[in-house]
């Protein structure tokens, strides 16, 4: 079997939407080397190669896969968290016995530029170290930048662009604290 075991460290309050939890569990082997099969099979998914990391939706929930680590956003409860990740390890085991009637895909599908910059202040206020807010959609999203840069995103001003910001920012890897959140 390729990938042995699954096992969780935590579950909490979803930081994403109330009455859900979110959790983290760990992996018992690298699984970077399955991501582009993933991706080619997982239509909804979200690849960054460079991380390496793939996260995709599960009916409500998302999952994002990093090479010894899984995070489950917006699941149900414990017992939902579970059930999720006995299904993650089979579609790890499946595609790892299929692999050689897959075409990887290694192509690095993200979140546009412009869905990013959408959901900033669009001040162009400098405050980042970024002349416009378009350039640090851009660095954002190839790492380059962190995004509590944004200094007035955190402000009450902006405060209904922030949780649309962090819906699509948390599944692709980027830490996302509570206190960002309010
Ligand atoms: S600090 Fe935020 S609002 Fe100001 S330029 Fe940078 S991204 Fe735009």
């Amino acid at each position: 079997m390729f990938l042995e075991k699954i096992e969780l460290s935590y579950v909490a309050p979803c930081i994403v939407e109330a009455n859900k939890v979110r959790a983290e569990a760990n992996l018992s082997r690298d699984v970077s080397e399955i991501m582009p099969y993933l991706n080619s099979i997982i239509k909804k998914a979200t690849y960054i190669k460079g991380k390496p990391l793939i996260t995709f939706p599960k009916n409500s929930r998302v999952i994002t896969l990093h090479p010894r680590r899984v995070m489950i956003i917006k699941a149900l409860n414990s017992t939902d968290v579970m059930q999720v990740l006995d299904l993650l390890r089979d579609l790890i085991n499946e595609t790892y016995e299929k692999k050689n009637e897959i075409e990887p895909c290694y192509e690095s599908r993200v979140h546009s530029t412009l869905e990013v910059f959408s959901r900033l202040p669009k001040t162009n206020c400098g405050q980042c170290g970024e002349k416009t807010c378009l350039a640090f959609a851009t660095k954002l999203l190839r790492w380059e930048q962190e995004l509590k840069n944004c200094r007035p995103l955190f402000t009450a001003e902006y405060e209904k662009l922030r949780k649309p910001l962090m819906e699509i920012l948390e599944p692709l890897g980027f830490e996302i604290h509570p206190e960002m959140k309010e």
